[in-house]
């Protein structure tokens, strides 16, 4: 990728690291120590957020994405364009094993999103097979949602990472049938011109109120086992929820759209 004036501050702060005999500040960039989806990779320690609470009102200005009656918000993220067939229960929806991720009918760039998602119970399978799904900001760039409650994975899969980039600072995982939340601050890649990377995304991430994502810069889109460069996207784009084959719920969703 290319980035304007980042190798010249780069060399600057090793230089800087190098004199004062530091080495280079951690966190923001993913660490080169250890390969993707390590198991080696320490585990975050486990913070108890404390028990979960009822939603209260979203923000006056804030977009809705779920007004628990409906998925009239979202279709199929597929290129079909077809209705999402995720079920709707009285207040909130839930994975159908087997029918796709769901996108937001409308698109969204930089932006605080407010999500909430409760892994089911009794849990069934182990690592990444358990209480699975994931919130794309843009449709490619995942804060993973997982059953990480006494369920070991890779560190940069677990609730709350980004997934094969950074595992959270802590784990802050309630149990299983209990309500969680994500509140998201996001800022989308910049392109010059010609399509050029300006400056890569960015993003910043509360699991049940703790800081978990402090502002790090994405190598890219997540992916499974690779980290693959930047395309030249739109600046906005619609918000995915994943179906990872487990019957994760999802309620109280809500955007407040950033303005430069
Ligand atoms: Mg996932």
């Amino acid at each position: 990728m290319r980035i304007a004036g980042s190798h010249r501050s780069l060399l600057s702060l090793a230089v800087i690291s190098l004199v004062a005999g530091t080495a280079l500040p951690a966190r923001g960039q993913v660490s080169a120590e250890w390969p993707i989806h390590s198991m080696d990779r320490p585990k975050p320690a486990v913070v108890d957020p404390g028990p979960s609470r009822d939603p209260v009102p979203p923000p006056a200005d804030a977009v809705v994405l779920f007004n628990g009656h409906d998925l009239s918000d979202w279709r199929n993220a597929d290129t079909s364009g077809a209705p999402a067939r995720w079920k709707v229960e009285a207040g909130y929806i839930e994975v159908v094993n087997g029918t796709g991720n769901i996108a937001t009918t409308r698109t969204f760039g930089d932006a605080q999103l407010h999500v909430e998602w409760e892994a089911p119970t009794p849990p069934t399978g182990e690592g990444q097979e358990r209480g699975n799904s994931g919130v794309f900001l843009m449709g490619k760039y995942e804060v993973q949602v997982m059953d990480s409650y006494d369920n070991p994975t890779y560190a940069d899969g677990q609730a709350a990472a980004m997934f094969g980039q950074y595992p959270p600072l802590v784990n802050a995982s309630r149990p299983p049938g209990q309500w969680q939340t994500y509140d998201i601050i996001w800022h989308g890649p910049r392109w010059g011109p010609k399509g050029d990377l300006r400056s890569p995304a960015r993003i910043t991430v509360f699991h049940n109120g703790i800081l978990v994502q402090d502002n790090v810069t994405l190598t890219g889109p997540t992916a499974y086992m690779r980290r693959p460069p930047y395309t030249h996207d739109p600046d906005q784009l619609p918000l995915v929820l994943q179906d990872h084959h487990s019957p994760v719920r999802f309620r109280d969703i809500w955007i407040r759209p950033l303005k430069d």
